[in-house]
């Protein structure tokens, strides 16, 4: 059976381009009383963007915290406050959610969107195609670049018993805004991890058994454009070029993976982040230096990079993991059957056992 997926419907691209936003939300508020909800990364709380976003009277501001990274109780919390903010509207669901920020933010926007119109707990429907009804028109503009969270159809939240998440067709943004210029603040080794786990969906994705034409091509042109980002001369970001070929890159690279998958790396960096809260970018580094074994090519080119960038992983993560938490962590990573069948093939049962994962996290 192959894999009819939605695609995000609306995009706009360019240096400025956030600017049309209030253009293009005006089409979806059905008249002067329609509530927007804003769910914007903290970061930007005393920032130059606040004063950029257009809020009108009735519209709902939340700054979401991402310190942590999206959880299932959060999501409903924020789900709460929206209802209740709602109550004294006539029309009690609000015209749509926007989500600026990383892969944090945006995920929350789409969590909270598919959360009010679906009942329950966010945890109830982590995993694939649980969500029964439409989500709330959703728009999602990134501030850091790599996840390829803008263009998947998920949003990766921790519940509380799995990293896992709402897999689906609502889950897909229906408007992006893709404006470079907003990666301009953000801190130079994040950039680099979130950048990295473009890289590495490229790699996961090229070098997996799940490959084929469709994701071949947007990992070629996605993995290209990160080396010119990552390996190109002199190295830094003086060159604002550079921030919308990565744009380009986590938008290329997350259309990739839409038709494959990723691999071991992404399973081990779920663990790593369940058990030690490793955000998603520096987990992924953390445990592609391991994987060389898996993706030779890739990690010596990733090391690369690393060295142009005077990047510093942190090691020696497992000193103060105990014995059951290590197990939990073999768990979390084993429950993603479709990343390891890419990585190792049908068999991969046989070639990657429990002795080895734990191997692996143990040298991490
Ligand atoms: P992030 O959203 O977690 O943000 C990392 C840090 O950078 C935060 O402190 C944030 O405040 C800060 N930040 C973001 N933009 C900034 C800017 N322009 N200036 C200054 N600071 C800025 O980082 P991320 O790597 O983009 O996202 C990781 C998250 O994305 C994880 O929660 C992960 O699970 C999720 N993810 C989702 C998908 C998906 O398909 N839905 C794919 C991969 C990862
Ligand atoms: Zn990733």
């Amino acid at each position: 059976m192959f894999r009819n997926f939605k695609m995000v419907s609306r995009v706009v691209f360019g240096r400025g381009s956030f600017n049309q936003l209030d253009e293009i939300l005006a089409v979806k508020r059905a008249n002067s009383e329609t509530v927007m909800v804003f769910l914007v990364d903290d970061v930007f709380e005393s920032s130059a963007l606040r004063e950029r976003i257009p809020v009108k009277a009735n519209d709902l501001l939340l700054w979401v915290k991402v310190d942590d990274e999206p959880k299932t109780k959060y999501v409903d919390e924020l789900c709460r406050r929206v209802q209740k903010e709602m109550e004294s509207v006539a029309d009690s669901l609000p015209g749509g959610i926007i989500g600026i920020g990383g892969g944090s933010a945006m995920d929350l926007a789409k969590a909270v969107s598919l959360m009010l119109t679906n009942p329950g707990s966010s945890a109830d429907y982590q995993g694939w195609d649980l969500i029964q009804k439409p989500a709330l028109y959703h728009a999602g503009v990134p501030t850091l670049s790599g996840t390829g969270a803008e263009v998947s159809r998920t949003t990766v939240l921790t519940g509380p018993d799995k990293k896992l998440g709402i897999n689906s067709d609502y889950t897909t943004f229906d408007q992006l805004v893709l404006d470079p210029e907003l990666l301009d603040g953000a801190p130079t080794d994040q950039y680099f991890y979130t950048g990295m786990d473009c890289y590495i969906h490229c790699v996961e994705s090229l070098t997996g058994t799940y490959l084929n034409s469709f994701s071949q091509t947007y990992g070629e042109k996605a993995i290209e454009l990160c080396r010119e980002v990552f390996l190109g001369d002199p190295p830094g970001r003086a060159d604002k070029l550079r921030d919308d070929k990565l744009m380009m890159a986590s938008y290329c690279g997350g259309m990739s993976i839409v038709y494959s998958q990723v691999g071991i790396c992404h399973a081990l960096s779920y663990g790593l982040s369940y058990i030690l809260g490793l955000h998603h970018g520096i987990g992924n580094c953390v445990a592609f230096d391991y994987l060389e074994a898996y993706y030779p090519e890739g990690v010596r080119e990733f090391r690369l990079m690393m060295s142009r960038h005077d990047i510093q992983l942190p090691r020696n993560l497992m000193a103060d993991v105990n014995e059951a938490q290590l197990e939990k962590m073999i768990d979390v990573a084993l429950v993603l059957e479709p990343l390891w069948e890419n990585a190792l093939g049908a068999n991969w049962k046989q070639i990657m056992t429990r002795a080895k994962i734990k191997e692996l996290y143990q040298r991490m």
